[in-house]
């Protein structure tokens, strides 16, 4: 067995570590003095109106399916230890620094990945700014937690003129607190999940400008239609979870449609939001942060290609990677997985730099623009979320 002496290094802090450290102690150290970041929780009407969801049950939101996690031993080991692949890059990464100009025309339909999930879809006439993260770390305060490779390609002051701003769930690493600040003068709508609307409004959000919508609720855009769609996931950034919702997004227009994954591990719901609401031009799902200790709340890169599959997908644009280390996984090794799963499957992936943009159905040049590190393949780490198995044959 190899073993390396523990360093301030090796520390490292994945998703689970993140989300329930960070939660936990963060709420501990700051809930109690009030940090903002943290948010607030659902009350009086808003409450009211949650607890009247199908999704609501004994005092929090529910999955439909039991959450089934790893050991947490194992889990402490591996922080301390770390593992063999390089959880982020040592070199600087080739991202393409945008510009508002860049958004000047207006096509049918085009995305930008601004690194992890924070993108731009622009389609048929609006412009959405989905999960955006301008800020320096995935967490609740500015001096600990994962913090960004790089800096943000499109820088904020030259961000372009949003119609609304989807958030899929108030995780750190898709609600980030100071760009939620930032975008407050824009003045757009913001179109979020059950009870998210509460830490908007908390943080100065116009409760007239926030659209917050259940599983399969939807809400007009001068013709489009914006679809939350389920997800099998968690929520909180405060001692207590699962009191706001997670979703997806279905952007459904006259002639394009996309999906958006959210955070999400796989289950059945992904054929239904298929049927009713694909086949997609262009699916964005995420392919990150995952782990056999919990199988149940992330995809994974097999799994996405079978997402994929389910919603009806052309092409599959992998997001939730390539800026934050959340896992204990390679930093490369999600996209090393998908390209060799949608080699099998015969599914189009679109391999964007951070800060590049995709048309559909035009693909880019599958462009490998990351270095040869090592990473483990699904047959050597296989991620499968309990109780569908049915779902992968
Ligand atoms: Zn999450
Ligand atoms: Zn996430």
């Amino acid at each position: 067995m190899r073993f390396k002496l523990p360093s301030l290094k090796a520390v490292r802090f994945p998703m689970a570590a993140v989300l329930e450290v960070m939660t936990l102690g963060g709420a501990i150290l700051f809930g109690m003095t009030g940090c903002n970041s943290l948010g607030r929780s659902p009350e009086g009407e808003r409450q009211a109106r949650l607890e009247r969801s199908p999704q609501w049950q004994s005092g929090k939101f529910v999955n439909r399916y039991e959450r089934v996690d790893g050991s947490r031993f194992s889990l402490l080991k591996d922080l301390l230890f770390g593992n063999a692949a390089p959880t982020r890059p040592t070199d600087t990464l080739p991202v393409q620094t945008r510009r508002r100009s860049d958004f000047d025309s207006a096509p049918g339909l085009r995305t930008t990945w601004l690194g992890h999930s924070t993108l731009i879809v622009e389609i048929e006439g609006q412009r959405l700014l989905i999960d955006p993260v301008w800020g320096e770390r995935a967490s609740p305060v500015s001096f600990a937690g994962p913090e960004r490779w790089y800096p943000s390609p499109l820088p904020f002051d030259e961000l372009p003129e949003i119609d609304a701003v989807l958030i899929s769930h108030d995780h750190y690493d898709h609600l980030d607190y100071p760009t939620v600040l930032k975008l407050i003068p824009r003045g757009a709508r913001w179109i979020v999940p059950l009870g998210v609307g509460a830490h908007l409004e908390a943080w100065g959000v116009p409760a007239a400008q926030i659209v917050e919508l259940d599983w399969w609720g939807s809400t007009e855009l001068s013709g489009l239609t914006i679809t939350a769609t389920p997800a099998r996931h968690f929520s909180g950034r405060g001692l207590r979870q699962d009191q706001t919702l997670w979703c997806g997004f279905a952007l459904t227009g006259v002639q394009r449609r996309v999906y958006y994954s959210g955070d999400t591990a796989l289950f059945d719901d992904l054929a239904t939001i298929g049927e009713r609401l694909g086949p997609f031009d262009l699916t964005m799902i995420e392919v990150g942060a995952y782990d056999r200790r919990w199988t149940d709340v992330h995809l994974g890169p097999e799994q996405a290609v079978r997402a994929h599959q389910l919603v009806k997908g052309n092409i599959l644009l992998p997001v939730h990677w390539g800026l934050f280390s959340l896992g204990f996984h390679g930093w490369t090794e999600p996209m090393e997985r998908v390209l060799a799963a949608a080699k099998e499957h015969d599914i189009s992936v679109a391999v964007l730099r951070p800060g590049e943009s995709l048309s559909p159905p035009e693909l880019p040049m599958q462009d490998r623009w990351w270095p040869e590190v090592p990473w483990l393949s699904g047959k050597v780490d296989p991620i499968h979320s309990s109780g569908v198995e049915h779902l992968m044959h």
